[in-house]
């Protein structure tokens, strides 16, 4: 029997039908704006950076006739050196995958192990369930709290009860900046092992973060997998390098499931000289911490309500209209924010001190 065709697409085009009705992931890109939509770290690479990385192209672009390193050995390498160094635990590049962003990751590892399906609470990060739908792995939708914090006993109990190859936790959570507590993580690990499961922390922000990264876990529970990236504290989103820590296991059982050669030779060079230049990269985060600190102070005095963040964006309502409304003055004003889908609510990520103070001009006009 043929399927119902959806209106939407050709009806010549064998779309598969459980992904008829996605659309694909993205927020406006508006040009001649403040961008403060997609979580960027505003800041410019350093003039010192740029120049170790025009000095190893050379021989990069000479030897673009051949493959890249398939394993990305040496980035692997230099990755589980600066998690060592930065996290408190020792991993080897044994213990650590790298990709084009960790949204490859997400995927790479849904496609090797989401076979039982992959829980998530949200609001979260919306990639996760559209990854899980483009990659054949059923969706269990659990929820936060009103506070957008997650409620430990309901969660544990969900799962139990759904026994998914993958529950995903992102800590600090986008788009709500809300961190999950180090012993609740500990807690879900347990739980998800019980079922033979994965718990996969996505820590893209733990760098804006106080908390102790779940890659502490792994050595104690090897279905822990944490995914990091270097797209926003390390200011390094134009290259496009994620990577996950986890057990040497999961590592194997991604090998299966990446595509031959996926991270090319120029991005592995320029990413090895991103990581011998971490301190430069990242010499701005606290800068950041700072300002965002200051803006959320200025949003909640204007009368704002602002979710607490550890991360470098603030959700925030109390303004006038529906979200739609409110982003399309913010948009008239100059200002690019994000309309994450939540009711009531924006995110808006923390730029320059010079546009933050733009963003609260516009904003202040704007409230309820
Ligand atoms: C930005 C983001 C990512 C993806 O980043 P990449 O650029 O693909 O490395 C993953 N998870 C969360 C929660 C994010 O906000």
């Amino acid at each position: 029997m043929a399927m119902e065709n959806n209106p939407a697409w050709p009806s010549w085009l064998p779309i598969r039908s459980e992904l008829a009705d996605l659309k694909p992931y993205g927020a406006p890109q508006i040009s001649g704006v403040r961008a403060l939509n997609t979580n960027e770290n505003p800041y410019d690479l350093p003039k010192k950076v740029v120049a170790e990385m025009l000095e190893a192209l050379p021989q990069v672009l000479a030897n673009l006739n051949r493959y890249p390193d398939r394993d990305a050995v040496a980035l692997r390498e230099a990755l589980a050196k600066y998690l060592s160094k930065s996290a408190g635990a020792v991993f080897g590049s044994r213990n650590i995958w790298a990709a084009n962003g960790s949204n490859e990751i997400l995927q790479t590892l849904m496609l090797a192990c989401g076979g039982r399906g992959a829980l998530g609470f949200t609001p979260s990060y919306s990639v996760h369930p559209l990854i899980a739908k483009a990659t054949g792995t059923n969706w269990i939708s659990g929820d936060r709290e009103t506070s957008f914090n997650i409620d430990i006993k309901k969660s544990i109990k969900m799962i139990s009860e759904e026994e998914p190859g993958i529950t995903f936790i992102t800590t600090p959570n986008n788009p709500t900046g809300t961190s999950t507590p180090y012993a609740d993580l500990e807690e879900l690990a347990i739980a998800c092992r019980e079922i033979k499961g994965l718990l996969v922390v996505d820590e893209a922000y733990a760098e804006f973060s106080k908390e102790m990264s779940a890659v502490n876990l792994i050595a104690q529970y090897p279905n822990v997998v944490v995914v990091r990236t270097m797209s926003k504290a390390f200011a390094f989103a134009g290259a496009r390098v994620g990577y996950a820590v986890c057990n040497e296991a999961v590592v194997d059982a991604m090998l299966v499931t990446r595509l031959p050669y996926h991270l090319s030779s120029t991005t592995q060079a320029l990413a090895l000289v991103a990581l011998d230049n971490s301190k430069a990269l990242l010499a701005e985060v606290d800068a950041l911490i700072a300002e965002r600190d200051r803006v959320a102070a200025q949003l909640t005095k204007l009368g704002f309500e602002v979710s607490p963040s550890s991360a470098n964006f603030l959700l925030f309502s109390g303004f006038k209209g529906d979200s739609k409304t409110a982003w399309e003055s913010l948009v008239a004003a100059g200002i690019l924010v994000r309309d994450v889908g939540l009711s009531g609510y924006l995110r808006v990520t923390i730029g320059l001190p010079s546009e933050n103070d733009e963003f609260l001009t516009a904003i202040a006009a704007l409230r309820s």
